[in-house]
């Protein structure tokens, strides 16, 4: 849609803001040279940069915590580590004050051991569940 020059009229497919005196008006490129062209854009960037910036750093910030994943045969590591230090599910669970049924899940693989309880297993079994993936 064409545009209208404010000062002589002329319909143009672009018009330029430009700062005359105190007015600013919208103008033809031939008419721009009367006054002092506004250019828009640099409106706004103050405003407009820094939520793209925060959001760049809260994804990066996901990533690192997505990077680390508990090893799929978390289960049997246990299992594996537990035996070798002669231990039965009955005692490693008191070490680790849980209950043996939660234990007994999580070497089932069928309980995810929240990060509280896993620290703890890694810790009293010293071995490593987690991770890092790619
Ligand atoms: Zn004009």
């Amino acid at each position: 849609m064409a545009q209208q020059c404010e000062i002589c009229g002329a319909d143009v497919p672009h018009t330029y803001l430009v700062e005359i005196g105190t007015s600013k008006l919208r103008v033809c490129k031939a008419c721009a040279k009367y006054g002092v062209v506004v250019t828009e854009r640099q409106v706004k960037p103050s405003s407009v940069k820094t939520p793209v910036v925060r959001k760049k750093k809260i994804y990066k910030l996901m990533d690192e915590e997505l990077s680390f994943e508990i090893v799929p045969d978390f289960g049997k590591r246990i299992k594996d580590a537990r035996e070798k230090l002669g231990l039965k599910q009955e005692e490693l669970a008191k070490q680790i004050n849980e209950k043996v049924s939660l234990l007994r899940k999580i070497e089932r693989g069928e309980l995810v051991p929240e990060d509280r309880v896993r620290q703890k297993l890694e810790r009293v079994l010293n071995i490593s569940l987690v991770e890092r993936v790619e």
